[in-house]
C-alpha cells in the first residue's frame, strides 16, 4: 500500500482544494484527471446548473475533461496564475504533475488556462475571476482573457 500522497480539503482560496499529504518532487506525476470526456457547450451548460465550483479541464482539440461526472479528487485543483503544478495531456487523458518541489500540507495549484468559445461576456468573466493573490494574479482563469475583472 502506498501512503496516500494528496487529499481534498476545505481551500483559503476558493471552496475546495487539493493539498500534498507527504513531499512531492517536481516532475512527479500528482493523479490523473479524470471525468467525462464531453464538449464545452455541454460542460458549461451543466456548470450554470450546478453554480459554484469549475470542474472542466480543456483539451487543446476544444473538448473538455467534465470532472462533475466520474471524476476524481483532481477537480478540486483550484488555479492560480503561478501555480506550482501542470496538467499533461496525453491522448484523451490528463495527468497532473508538480512543478516544483510542494511540502506536506501545501495546496496544489494549476493554471487552468480556460478558453471559451465565442465573445467572453461579463457574466463569464465574473464567473472565472480569479482571487488567487499572486503577484502576477491575472484576474482571470481564461487564458485568453488579460483584461482585468
Ligand atoms: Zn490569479
Amino acid at each position: 500500500m502506498r501512503l496516500r500522497r494528496i487529499t481534498a480539503r476545505r481551500s483559503p482560496v476558493h471552496g475546495m482544494g487539493l493539498f500534498a499529504l507527504q513531499p512531492i518532487a517536481p516532475g512527479e506525476r500528482v493523479i490523473e484527471y479524470k471525468g467525462e470526456l464531453t464538449s464545452w457547450r455541454r460542460a458549461a451548460a451543466r456548470q450554470r446548473a450546478e453554480a459554484g465550483h469549475t470542474f472542466v479541464f480543456g483539451l487543446s482539440d476544444g473538448r473538455v475533461i467534465d470532472g462533475s461526472r466520474g471524476g476524481n479528487s483532481a477537480r478540486f485543483l483550484n488555479h492560480a496564475c503561478a501555480p506550482n503544478c501542470e496538467a499533461i495531456e496525453n491522448g484523451e487523458r490528463v495527468f497532473i504533475h508538480a512543478l516544483a518541489a510542494i511540502a506536506p500540507g501545501e495546496e496544489l495549484f494549476i493554471d487552468y488556462g480556460l478558453s471559451v468559445d465565442g465573445a467572453i461576456t461579463d457574466e463569464i468573466r465574473i464567473q472565472y475571476v480569479c482571487h488567487c493573490g499572486a503577484a502576477a494574479c491575472r484576474h482571470s482563469m481564461l487564458g485568453n482573457d488579460t483584461e482585468p475583472a
